[in-house]
């Protein structure tokens, strides 16, 4: 018996691969080449000519305010869709709803429109939906001055650019699963259009896997001491949930998965993925849910319960953000194109494109993954069965050690089980489904085997 263990784990430790040296996909290389930096900058330019895109500014006007420039997103979102060979399966809409006066930053009964496209999934049997999410809207100094000017090129036509470019390229290939690209308005005005479609998607069961938050990520340097950086961007991920009480909470504490939330483990993917296809880029997970003073679109999500993240450059420049265009002695203020760094978001709308692909080609999550653990052994044991949906060319087993911010090790099999030379005290486990095309899909943390 021993003997047998022994040769077991040799046979084991043969198919060790290092995280970092996965196979790339030709698929999602070539459209992670076709992200551009000119087509970025024009979206760009286009939103801020626009005047104002405060969430209050006109409906009506043809050529300024929130209405002109949703209808425009709405219009570049049909002319992909015509361009695109996936034959109807992009189709956008305007989701709206009527908003009363809050008492807080919404002064009046108003239409909020979210500008959404939907890129349905091959696989009718994959019920599964990716999201990638920025906001149209922007503010002045003052969040309630809705005739003014005010550009927001980075804060956040750069997250819509981004998602946009991605509707692009990615219209024009096939994956299993869904894909929503949306442009959300209110975010200023207290996150309310992204509030509206978390609470529809919770209504409905959406069965949302993974939300990329985009917001301020085409900016390199920051104001204080104009420290730059163009190859490292930021995702912020919380590590604990709200709804992580009770049972839960207990499972939790007892495990030691308080690092293993639902939004950091799709953190840790983002890097891993992101740094796998974009050159020169380093994605430095921080771990807490948002930066101080600030909120975002992800934060609806992971209120209830979903997987959400916030990606952000990682040099902020406040004399850029929420201010009035004005120059004060010598220095000026204003969220212009000028002072934004194309490549910079070339870079990281390429990260998001490569995560979205990957996830939306990869099978869904392994079932009933289940880790051996009444037994006193220094090995580890996992079972777990096949997913619901997609083709599955094998099973990658994580390692980590638990202080580990990232996974460290994987492990291949064709198998549903697993037994490793290693003990399950000592480190940290989880399965993911791969495909032919050697795309992951999110990892999933094994529970106690008979509870
Ligand atoms: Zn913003």
């Amino acid at each position: 018996m021993k003997k047998l263990l022994l040769v077991a784990a040799i046979l084991t430790l043969k198919n060790v691969l290092p995280a970092q040296t996965n196979q790339k996909d030709p698929m999602i290389v070539k459209m992670v080449n076709e992200v551009s930096k000119d087509s970025l900058e024009s979206y760009v330019k286009k939103m801020v000519s626009f005047g104002t895109r405060n969430t209050l500014s006109s409906q009506s006007d043809p050529n300024r305010g929130i209405g002109a420039a949703r209808n425009w997103v709405l219009s570049r979102f049909n002319e992909f869709a015509k361009q695109s060979a996936a034959g109807g399966r992009l189709t956008a809409i305007i989701d709206t709803t009527t908003l009363q006066k809050d008492g807080r930053r919404v002064d009046t009964t108003l239409l909020l429109g979210n500008v959404m496209a939907t890129l349905k999934g091959t696989d009718p049997t994959d019920k599964r939906i990716f999201i990638i999410s920025g906001h149209l809207d922007n503010m002045r100094s003052s969040v309630m001055d809705r005739t003014g000017d005010a550009p927001g090129a980075n804060d956040d036509a750069s997250g819509v650019a981004a998602l946009m470019e991605c509707a692009r390229i990615m219209c024009k290939y096939p994956f299993p699963a869904t894909i929503i690209f949306v442009a959300v308005s209110g975010e200023e005005q207290g996150l309310l259009g992204s509030t509206f479609m978390a609470e529809k998607a919770k209504k409905e069961n959406w069965n949302i896997e993974a939300v990329l938050n985009n917001d301020i990520m085409g900016g390199n340097n920051q104001n204080e001491t104009n420290k730059a950086s163009n190859n490292q961007v930021r995702v912020f991920s919380e590590g604990l949930s709200v709804l992580d009480t009770g049972r839960i909470a207990t499972t939790i504490r007892s495990l030691g998965l308080e690092n293993d939330g639902k939004p950091r483990q799709l953190a840790r993917y983002v890097k891993e993925i992101g740094e796998r296809y974009v050159k020169d880029l380093k994605v430095v997970m921080i771990y807490r849910n948002d930066r101080f003073l600030r909120g975002g679109d992800h934060t609806p999500y992971v209120q209830r319960g979903f997987a959400a993240v916030r990606i952000t450059e990682m040099n902020e420049n406040y004399n850029r953000q929420h201010q009035d265009v004005r120059i004060e002695n010598g220095v000026q203020f204003g969220d212009l194109p000028e002072f934004m760094d194309f490549e910079y978001l070339r870079k990281n709308t390429a990260m998001n494109l490569c995560n979205l692909a990957n996830l939306a080609k990869s099978p869904s999550m392994p079932q009933e993954v289940r880790i051996e653990t009444r037994k006193l052994t220094n090995f580890t044991n996992l079972t777990w069965k096949a997913p619901a949906s997609g083709k599955v060319k094998g099973y990658y087993i994580l390692m980590r050690e638990t202080t580990s911010p990232v996974w460290e090790k994987k492990f291949f099999t064709t198998d549903t089980k697993m037994d490793l030379p290693f003990s399950k005290d000592n480190y940290f486990f989880a399965v993911q489904s791969v495909s032919e095309d050697d795309n992951e899909g999110i990892p999933v943390l094994p529970a106690p085997a008979g509870r």
